[in-house]
């Protein structure tokens, strides 16, 4: 007989131990981190000055591989104050896909600048390099050195790649555009911590780059996030209008312009460096997790299972199946396995169909109006003793 969507549901099941309910991401917490949480309590530095931030920028900017990191509440500061590091000023367009989590777009808005989204690949799920420059040729011109949307008069000096689910988008060609172009890069790397991109770190190749350390993501610091960079002078920018502008005094409070409080507090941190030294564990163990589900629809038609692209190292962060709609509804899917306990998700609603973003520009997105319809996500938490 042919294998059923509830037999799948049950294989899956089967991975993570015969549970009743798989959630699609569970931090995973032990003694450690209870160790580092437990010495920041002790200490009373729980709040916004303790040696755990600092700890933790450094092990995480050696870790990525750039000079400097600056950790921040969420992943979302993070991208706002990357792009006003990338000189993105109100009134710009700010390239991006529209297949992203709403982060990426509200980044670019909090600066009153207005999101311009691009195509994306079916190899990669992130942004088209070629799809970008075809746009470019199309609705661009070069004035004094700017790139100019020739239907609204708005300046674009940014693109905004995500790399979806850790899978690396094609960064050398989208490079070419940018110099092309006189495009600075800031990449949304929220997902993709650990992904390396031809052996090198997703979120180190731009001006800047966004990481968020979200419950959900592949290490936790309860809500967090950090900006990489290797500008030492940008870096230092970062720091002072992520912790108020404030100028160091022993006493008095100087703010040299408009500040934010967005710096990660010391609790948060003391997570962040006991994730931080289990990534490499799971990393690996979401890299074997997709041999298990290859294997669970190898002839099931209709399916597939997302694999990395050459050149690249992903840290398969959320597992992602490719449905064909011809062979199976969506909806029907996803009510199945979410019945069953296993919990599958949509894509996000890409950004352009979204009523705040609806009047954006955009370039043709038929890719990524099919993937919309196209991608599941189901289970990814890393396995013990799973490892590659
Ligand atoms: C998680 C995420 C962010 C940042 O999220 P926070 O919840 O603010 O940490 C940004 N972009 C993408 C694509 C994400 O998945």
């Amino acid at each position: 007989m042919m294998k059923q969507w509830l037999d799948i549901a049950d294989e899956i099941k089967q991975i993570y131990s015969g549970k009743e309910f798989v959630p699609l991401h569970e931090p995973t917490l032990g003694e450690k981190e209870s160790e580092y949480v437990t010495d920041c309590i002790k200490s009373g530095w729980v709040s916004s000055v303790g040696k755990y931030v600092d700890q933790f920028e450094k092990q995480l900017a050696e870790y990525v591989g750039v000079k400097r990191a600056v950790a921040v509440v969420n992943g979302t500061a993070a991208l706002h104050v990357a792009l006003k590091m990338a000189g993105v000023q109100p009134g710009d367009e700010v390239f991006m896909p529209s297949l992203t989590f709403v982060a990426t777009a509200n980044a670019a808005s909090y600066l009153q600048a207005v999101p311009h989204f691009v195509d994306v690949s079916k190899e990669t799920l992130g942004l088209d390099p070629y799809k970008l420059e075809k746009h470019i040729l199309e609705i661009g011109e070069m004035k004094n050195g700017e790139l100019i949307n020739k239907n609204t008069g708005r300046i674009i000096r940014t693109v905004v790649p995500m790399h979806t689910f850790g899978h690396p988008v094609d960064i050398d060609q989208l490079l070419i555009v940018c110099k092309r172009y006189n495009l600075a890069l800031v990449e949304d790397a929220a997902e993709s911590l650990g992904s390396l991109y031809k052996g090198k770190h997703t979120g180190s190749f731009g001006v800047a780059g966004a990481v968020s350390f979200n419950g959900n993501k592949i290490i936790t610091t309860g809500g967090g996030g950090a900006i990489l960079t290797n500008d030492e002078e940008l870096a230092d920018y970062a720091k002072h209008i992520t912790t108020t502008a404030k100028i160091p005094h022993r006493w008095e409070y100087n703010h040299d312009e408009l500040g934010y409080n967005y710096r990660m507090p010391n609790l948060n941190a003391a997570l962040g460096c006991a994730q931080l030294e289990k990534i490499e564990y799971f990393v690996s163990s979401k890299r074997a997790l997709v041999n298990k589900y290859k294997l669970i629809f190898e002839n099931f038609d209709g399916v597939s299972v997302f694999e990395e692209g050459t050149q690249v190292k992903s840290n398969y962060w959320l597992q992602t199946l490719m449905i064909d709609r011809k062979n199976h509804k969506l909806e029907k899917v996803l009510e199945v396995l979410n019945a069953y306990g296993i919990m599958a998700r949509p894509v996000w609603t890409p950004m352009h169909k979204l009523s705040i973003f609806e009047n954006s520009p955009q370039s043709n997105l038929e890719v990524t109006n099919y993937l919309a319809e196209s991608l599941i996500n189901i289970p990814s938490t890393p396995l013990k003793g799973e490892e590659e």
